[in-house]
């Protein structure tokens, strides 16, 4: 698919187009990855963050935010509940948290591996060479991180580097594949200053980039963030602002499965936050293959508020987890079993280091 047919399907508003794309993106996923949905338990381990992204709710410098950290015990009943439940893989997530140690974490992958048969899948921020290739050596599969823009200008303004910092996402990323993790990424859709060519662009980098896992959702403005404060934008996007809708998240979606068609790919948390009716069944009908229930324990959820009104239709983890369950069967899909991991990763490990599309 070309750049400019990217952006045409982003423009497009007519009901029954929009069908074909849907469907496009439902069949790909069906002939791709198949009817299973796989469940990942999300663990939100601290929402420490040295950071100051603009869009984010624990970035640093929110006084007012009451801050933790999950102790280990607290996390490995997490990991237990998500074993319990059936679930193959448990996603450790966190604000870019420097409590959270090289060893500490190597500790933790280790016992979950040791203890479960669960994949591990960390989303820890932008951390060194070194604890990327400890935590990888403890037996983590998986990595998330999203560039969250391709283009570099709006990049900046919303995601300030640290003082003498030198690599970008992109360049983490290809540290990421090169230690051997399955490697995720994806874009905020609807950022302020966020233009159609800019999400079009996002979407052929995704495709570039061979990703075995893209996350992509609406920006939901948080008030007490600069981004997100009434009116605020960082770029002058004019007319040309993408919307931050469910509609315009589902045709990135729609357009990340067919530009990478074995990806693993989740009907966002933000996407059932924005629609939370139907967010993650449109979801899964318009590319989505996968779903991350929430296990963080009540009373710290509440705190990973990296936007507003993330708090899931149940407290009850076991219930809402059930009620995943049995919004997959409504729509006569199967829930995955096992860990549920990149089909394409065999050829993945084959491809040449210098993979023109990586060295980009
Ligand atoms: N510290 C980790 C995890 C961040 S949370 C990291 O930076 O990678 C995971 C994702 O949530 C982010 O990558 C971002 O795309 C998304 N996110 C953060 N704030 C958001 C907001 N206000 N609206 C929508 N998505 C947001």
């Amino acid at each position: 698919m070309t750049l400019a047919e990217i952006e045409t399907w982003l423009r497009e508003e007519d009901a029954g187009r929009l069908e074909r794309l849907w469907a496009m993106a439902d069949g790909v996923r069906r002939q791709h990855v198949g009817d299973a949905v796989h469940l990942r338990g999300l663990v939100e381990l601290s929402n420490h963050c040295r950071r100051q992204c603009a869009y984010c709710g624990i970035r640093a410098g929110r006084n007012e935010l009451v801050r933790y950290r999950l102790t280990e015990t607290e996390i490995m009943d997490c990991v237990r509940l998500a074993a319990s439940l059936g679930l193959g893989t448990v996603v450790l997530q966190a604000g870019e948290d420097p409590g959270l140690t090289r060893d500490g974490v190597a500790g933790l992958v280790r016992r979950i591996k040791a203890e479960t048969a669960l994949a591990v899948t960390l989303s820890l921020g932008e951390r060194s060479d070194d604890e990327l290739a400890a935590w990888r050596e403890a037996g983590a599969d998986r990595y998330l991180l999203r560039f969250e823009t391709s283009n570099p200008e709006l990049y900046r303004r919303i995601h300030p580097a640290r003082p003498g910092e030198t690599r970008d996402r992109l360049t983490l990323l290809e540290s990421l594949r090169r230690l051997g993790y399955e490697v995720g990424s994806g874009v905020m859709v609807g950022i302020p200053g966020q233009t159609y060519r800019d999400l079009a662009r996002d979407i052929e980098r995704l495709g570039e980039l061979r990703l075995d896992m893209i996350g992509l959702g609406p920006y939901l403005p948080h008030p007490e963030t600069p981004l997100g404060r009434a009116g605020q934008t960082v770029m002058d996007a004019a007319a040309d602002q993408v919307p931050n809708s469910a509609v315009m998240a589902t045709k990135a979606m729609a357009l990340a499965r067919l530009v990478c068609p074995d990806a693993n790919i989740p009907a966002t948390t933000a996407l059932a936050t924005i629609d939370r009716a139907r967010g993650h069944a449109l979801g899964l009908q318009r590319g989505a293959n996968v779903i991350m229930p929430d296990l963080t324990p009540p009373g710290y959820r509440e705190l990973y508020a990296i936007y507003p009104g993330k708090t899931p239709l149940t407290a009850d983890r076991i219930e809402a987890v059930r009620a995943i369950q049995a919004l997959v069967a409504s729509l006569s899909r199967s829930v995955g079993r096992g860990p549920g991991g990149a089909r394409h990763r065999e050829d993945v490990t084959s491809r040449p280091k210098e993979c023109p599309s990586w060295s980009k």
